[in-house]
């Protein structure tokens, strides 16, 4: 196990506040941690670099999102935040070809739908949740430095509006994002190879939106390359994204915007959609994304959603994966609290359940940019409920939570070397 580090560490002795729970970072995870155990009747201190309402990317929700809103008793909120998410559209950019997976004919039926969401608002309503629910929540307040103290607990600074702030905590949560406070003070972050892309995005109005059943869905248009994402969200605004491995974004001329243009204009289905579309916003790129630490947790703290890791997002699985490992981390810190014994065992299980959701998911995305894979998404069959096996997965069950669902998953993995091996030896596709 990891020790903690210490970066400018301050001095014993000196701090002025204390608390049961430190979450460093109020996204979704940091939220949503802090909203749980403050109910549950714990001292928390949350810490945000940021004023929030802030913008951030990250739009589209999964349905088993909404048992975590019900948890926190923030559906209704969301709800009048977002727009209706009935489903997942693909298209083939070179053929035209076309599927939509619709939420409602998944195996789980409980969630079938879920939201876009502008995230400067979604994040803000968590962070009110959590504030309503008992915790102390402070902006623009950003943490400097952490110490372990030998016999347990943690020392950190922070800078903020009022000055220099040293808190005593007796636990831990890091939920500062793709900065990554721990895992990068712990040298524990390491970049996912396989999963190397990058993205550039920016909000549009006069996008063509669907419209009738299937108005409110995600589409991902699949390029030769990568992948465009088209998200609507409210007051007829779209965002609109390109992801792709390093050569596109090396082999550039000129800005990042003119990348995303140029992107757009060379796909087809992009851009007939995309023929009157005005950018209302900067266009912004995120590089080298994917990566997971080596270690989730150590004596007296852990690491939750991106703070630990990141999949590449074209199943939008982030803001699930920040949500549900938070609600592993409040139990976590809970149960520590009382009895570090029991909370070292929460966590070994937690940290298990989220490596192995995490690479089912992995699996998939690996493989989005090959044909015998894109073939299995724009025509999909459902012979032993298949088909709805991988709807299911797309709305959030690839969380490892009820015994029986990962069998789709296992046939479609079946079917997909089966598929493979045909066509490597030339013979037309087992489904296709
Ligand atoms: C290109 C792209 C597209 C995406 N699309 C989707 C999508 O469609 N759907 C989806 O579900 N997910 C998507 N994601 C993923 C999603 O953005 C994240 O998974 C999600 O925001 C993670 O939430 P979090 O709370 O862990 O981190 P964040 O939301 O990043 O929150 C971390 C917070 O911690 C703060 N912080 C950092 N360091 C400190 C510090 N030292 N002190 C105090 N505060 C600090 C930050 O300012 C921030 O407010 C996408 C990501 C990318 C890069």
């Amino acid at each position: 196990m990891p020790e903690a580090p210490e970066r400018n560490p301050p001095e014993p002795g000196e701090a002025a506040e204390s608390c049961d729970v430190l979450v460093i970072g109020g996204g979704p995870a940091g939220a949503t941690a802090a909203a749980l155990l403050a109910e549950a009747g714990r001292d928390v201190v949350l810490l945000d670099q940021d004023r929030h309402p802030r913008f951030h990317i990250g739009e589209s929700l999964l349905p088993r999102n909404l048992a975590i809103f019900d948890r926190l008793r923030v559906r209704e909120r969301i709800h009048a935040l977002g727009v209706f998410k009935p489903g997942a559209e693909f298209i083939a950019d070179s053929t035209g070809e076309q599927t939509v997976f619709s939420f409602a004919e998944g195996l789980d039926r409980r969630y079938t739908h879920c939201y876009q969401v502008p995230r400067a608002a979604f994040d803000a309503a968590l962070l009110d949740n959590a504030r309503e629910r008992g915790a102390l929540v402070a902006e623009a307040t950003r943490v400097q430095a952490l110490a372990f103290a030998p016999g347990g607990g943690a020392l950190a600074t922070a800078e903020g509006p009022e000055g220099t702030r040293r808190i005593a905590a007796r636990f831990v949560l890091d939920a500062s994002g793709r900065e990554t406070f721990l895992a990068s003070r712990l040298g524990l972050k390491a970049p996912d190879k396989r999963l190397n892309t990058a993205a550039v995005y920016g909000h549009f109005r006069g996008v063509v939106a669907r419209t009738g059943e299937h108005e409110g869905c995600i589409t991902v248009h699949l390029v030769e390359d990568g992948w465009f994402w088209m998200i609507p969200l409210p007051d007829g605004v779209m965002s609109v994204g390109f992801v792709s491995g390093p050569a596109a974004f090396r082999d550039r001329a000129g800005s990042i915007a003119d990348l995303l243009f140029a992107r757009i204009a060379a796909s087809p289905s992009v851009a007939a959609r995309m023929r009157d579309a005005q950018l209302i916003s900067e266009v912004t790129a995120t590089g080298n994304y994917s990566y997971r630490a080596s270690a989730q947790w150590g004596e007296g703290w852990m690491l939750i959603g991106d703070a630990f890791g990141f999949l590449d997002p074209v199943f939008s699985s982030g803001v699930l994966l920040a949500m549900a490992s938070a609600e592993m981390g409040a139990a976590v810190a809970d149960a520590w609290l009382d009895d570090p014994a029991a909370g070292r065992a929460l966590a070994r299980a937690a940290e298990r359940r989220l490596r192995r959701s995490m690479n089912e998911l992995s699996w998939l995305i690996q493989r989005i940019n090959q044909p015998v894979m894109r073939a299995m998404f724009l025509r999909p069959r459902n012979p032993l409920r298949m088909r709805d096996g991988l709807i299911s997965v797309l709305a959030g069950h690839f969380l490892y939570e009820r015994p029986g669902f990962g069998v789709p998953l296992m046939l479609f993995k079946a079917t997909y070397y089966l598929m493979s091996w045909a066509s490597r030896l030339g013979r037309p596709g087992v489904g296709a």
